[in-house]
């Protein structure tokens, strides 16, 4: 059995240190590239979620590199995601590839299903060492997030562009090779003075907070780069979600820093229920944001996306009452990047403008452009 999954941010971090734990065969997908973007439009229905064409690409990848069985979680929500291990499962059988797809769904009345598809997947291992590896890849993780973190917060100073992201990929490597909790310790240590020793300069940073739909927000091949062009723009950049913050259920985001029930609260004025997705995450967090003194929201959302799609048309009310501007940018294949990159380049602008009049005490009550 030679397993495979899609990609989606640090996800190969935590599956393929399962995998390796185990010794388990499987096939990471090539990394995303333009390549994989064609393939998942050219199988992909035209009208289906960015992310169903790029996940579809990855599995097209995978499948030509050996793999014989794809993973996937499947459901009845939280929206149209449920249904795109199925879609993507006729779609591949159509084009005449011959592999099995794997559904793990998580529904309480599924639960007993998926442990099945699990025992088979785990072809014979220990449930203990099941339990351990995955256990083990979560710190890993864990320590990814909030390096991805610490590298938002500082690619803005780096005295020589793109330092802080040359570091980071140092960084995933450590941690990809960190083979015991001893070493991983060793690792967080090295790994942080390693991003922290990047030269800096001294300068006015304006704050950024990223929030939308989760693969986008997480995956940066195919967010066009928004958050490192933030940051070289010289933006201080957070994100509202982070991989590990999302598969814990208890809904502290120790990383992202604020409870769900926070997030919930905060966009209750606008909001008051969950609409599928991150939508009711996205208005929520861009509240949070201003009352953190963040100078502008980014809302990252793939095209017909359906609780983005709500999202977006409440935040401009947000961005209105509050007083912050929201720039929402919807990404499918046919996104430039030289557009969305004179698009951050306005929007930062703006927000820092607005910021030094704020500092100042004038008046700076414009309507937001965008
Ligand atoms: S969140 Fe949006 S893009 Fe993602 S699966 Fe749901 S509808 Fe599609």
């Amino acid at each position: 059995m030679r397993i495979s999954w899609p990609h989606m941010g640090s996800l190969e971090f935590v599956l393929g240190s399962v995998f390796e734990e185990l010794g388990l065969d499987y096939v990471l997908p090539p990394p995303n590239s333009q390549r994989t973007l064609e393939l998942g439009t050219r199988y992909g229905p035209e009208f289906a979620c960015f992310p169903l064409k790029t996940t579809l690409g990855n599995f097209i990848e995978a499948l030509e590199e050996g793999a014989d069985t794809l993973i996937m979680v499947s459901g009845k929500g939280p929206c149209r995601f449920g249904f795109y291990a199925e879609t993507q499962r006729r779609i591949l059988e159509d084009a005449g590839y011959d592999f099995r797809m794997v559904m793990l769904e998580f529904e309480p009345n599924r639960i007993p299903a998926t442990v099945r598809k699990l025992k088979e997947l785990k072809q014979g291992r220990p449930w203990r060492s099941v339990i351990g590896a995955i256990k083990f890849a979560l710190s890993k993780a864990y320590l990814i997030d909030r390096l991805e973190q610490q590298a938002l917060h500082q690619r803005c100073l780096d005295r020589e562009r793109g330092a802080t992201t040359k570091a980071l990929e140092r960084c995933y490597r450590m941690v990809w090779e960190a083979d015991s909790y001893a070493a991983l310790r060793r690792v967080e240590r090295e790994a942080f003075e390693l991003l922290q020793s990047v030269p800096r300069e001294e300068r006015e940073a304006v704050k950024i907070g990223i929030v939308g739909e989760f693969y986008l927000v997480l995956e940066p091949f195919f967010n066009l780069g928004v958050e490192e062009k933030l940051g070289n723009l010289g933006a201080f950049v957070e994100r509202s979600v982070y991989l590990t913050d999302w598969l814990r259920p208890s809904g502290n985001n120790p990383v992202a820093g604020h409870h769900d029930r926070e997030v919930e609260e905060a966009a209750r004025p606008y909001l008051t229920h969950f609409v599928g997705g991150e939508g009711l995450r996205s208005v929520g967090a861009t509240v949070l944001y201003h009352r953190l003194g963040y100078d502008g929201v980014v809302h990252v959302m793939p095209f017909t996306c359906m609780p983005e799609t709500i999202a977006k048309s409440i935040l401009p009310r947000v961005s209105r009452d509050l007083g912050i501007p929201v720039l929402s940018i919807v990404i499918d294949e046919m996104t430039g990047k030289a557009g969305l990159a004179t698009r951050l380049e306005a929007f930062v602008d703006l927000a820092r403008f607005r910021k030094r009049a704020g500092d100042a005490g004038l008046d700076y009550s414009l309507q937001p452009a965008f």
